[in-house]
C-alpha cells in the first residue's frame, strides 16, 4: 500500500499538515480545488509556513481530483461543507481499504463523507490547534495544541499513525472521538453564535451569563439524551472556563462572519438542533438562537446553511 499522504484542500490546516509531513521527508501530494488553483500554486511553486519568526518553504507536488494515480490515505482538509462532495469527486481514485482523516469542526460532514464512500474507512479527527492563511499558499500556525484521531466504528489503530510523530504533529488514538467532538461541538454552540449576536469577544459573555447558562444546561441534557453523558459532565464550568481562557479572542464564526466567509453552523448549532428534533428533546432556547444566527447571517448576505 502507498504511504503517501494526499491532502484534500491546502488551506489553513491542509498546509499546516502538509508543511509538517513533508519536513520529514514524508510523501505529500496536494489536492486543489481546480485547474486555474493549480495554476495559482504552481506560479508559487511552493508552500510556506509560518511559526513565530521562523518561516520555511515546501515544494509540495500538486495535481488536482482529476488526475490519475489511486489514492489509499486522504486527508480532507476542506470545511465541513466542501467535505463530502470534495470526496466524490475522488472517488473513482479511492484504493480498497483507502482511509480518510476527516479534520472537520463539528458533527454531520463525517456521516456525509461515509455515505459518499461507503467502502472507504473515515477516521474522525477533532484538533485545537489553530492557524490561519496570511495569504495564498501561506500559513501562519497561531495555536499549539492536540490532535485526537479515532474512527468510531473500529478500534483498530492505523499503520501509519507512528507518521504524524515523526511529522511532530501532536496527535493521540482516541477511542472516544464522538465524545470529543460532541463536547467540542456543546462548547461551540454556547460560545460562537452569541459572540455573533452580541458583536463582541469571547470574554463580552460574560456580560450575558443567563444566556450562555441556560444554553449550557439544554445542551448538556441534549447531550445526555442522544447517547453522550459523557460529554455532559461539567459542561457548565467547562463553557465558563473557556470564555475565561479566550476572553481576548473572537471566535472562529464570529471572525468568519466579520470577513464574510461562510460559517459552518449546519455543522455545529444546526447539528445539535437536528438531533434535539431526532430524539424528541425539547431545545426551545438552541432553537431561538439558531434562528436569530440564521437572521443574522441572512441579513448579511451569507449562506444560513
Ligand atoms: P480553510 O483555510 O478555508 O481551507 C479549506 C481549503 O479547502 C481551501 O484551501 C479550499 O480551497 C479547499 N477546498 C474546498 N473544496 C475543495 C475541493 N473540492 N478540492 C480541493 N480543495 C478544496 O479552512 P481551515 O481553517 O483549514 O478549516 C478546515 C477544517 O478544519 C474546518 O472544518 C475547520 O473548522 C477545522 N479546523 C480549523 C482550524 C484552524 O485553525 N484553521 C482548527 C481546528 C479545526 P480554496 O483555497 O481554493 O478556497
Amino acid at each position: 500500500m502507498s504511504s503517501t499522504w494526499h491532502i484534500l484542500g491546502a488551506g489553513s490546516l491542509g498546509s499546516l499538515w502538509a508543511c509538517r509531513l513533508a519536513r520529514t521527508g514524508k510523501a505529500v501530494r496536494l489536492i486543489l480545488r481546480d485547474e486555474r488553483r493549480l495554476a495559482d500554486y504552481q506560479a508559487a511553486g511552493r508552500l510556506t509556513l509560518v511559526e513565530q519568526a521562523h518561516t520555511s518553504h515546501f515544494a509540495i507536488p500538486a495535481e488536482t481530483a482529476g488526475a490519475a494515480g489511486p489514492i489509499h490515505r486522504l486527508l480532507v482538509a476542506c470545511k465541513a461543507y466542501d467535505a463530502a462532495p470534495g470526496v466524490a469527486q475522488l472517488l473513482p481514485r479511492l484504493a480498497p481499504g483507502a482511509e480518510l482523516v476527516l479534520l472537520q469542526n463539528g458533527l454531520g460532514s463525517q456521516d456525509e463523507v461515509a455515505e459518499v464512500a461507503p467502502h472507504a474507512r473515515c477516521i474522525f479527527a477533532s484538533s485545537t490547534e489553530g492557524a490561519f492563511r496570511e495569504d495564498d499558499w501561506q500559513v501562519r500556525f497561531a495555536g499549539h495544541g492536540f490532535n485526537w484521531l479515532g474512527d468510531p466504528a473500529n478500534p483498530a489503530l492505523p499503520a501509519w499513525f507512528d507518521d504524524l510523530h515523526d511529522a511532530g504533529i501532536p496527535a493521540q488514538w482516541s477511542l472516544d472521538i464522538l465524545t470529543r467532538l460532541w463536547r467540542k461541538l456543546a462548547l461551540n454552540c454556547a460560545i460562537n453564535p452569541l459572540t455573533v449576536l452580541h458583536g463582541c469577544q469571547n470574554g463580552g459573555l460574560l456580560g450575558h451569563l443567563g444566556e450562555v447558562e441556560a444554553l449550557g444546561a439544554e445542551l448538556a441534557e441534549l447531550l445526555r439524551r442522544c447517547g453522550q453523558p459523557e460529554a455532559a459532565l461539567e459542561l457548565d464550568e467547562e463553557i465558563q472556563r473557556v470564555i475565561l481562557a479566550t476572553a481576548a479572542n473572537y471566535s472562529s464564526m464570529y471572525q468568519d462572519v466579520r470577513a464574510s466567509r461562510r460559517t459552518e453552523i449546519h455543522y455545529l448549532l444546526g447539528h445539535a438542533c437536528r438531533t434535539a428534533a431526532r430524539h424528541g428533546v425539547a431545545v426551545p432556547g438552541l432553537e431561538q438562537l439558531h434562528r436569530r444566527l440564521v437572521d443574522s447571517l441572512t441579513a448579511r448576505g451569507l449562506p444560513s446553511a
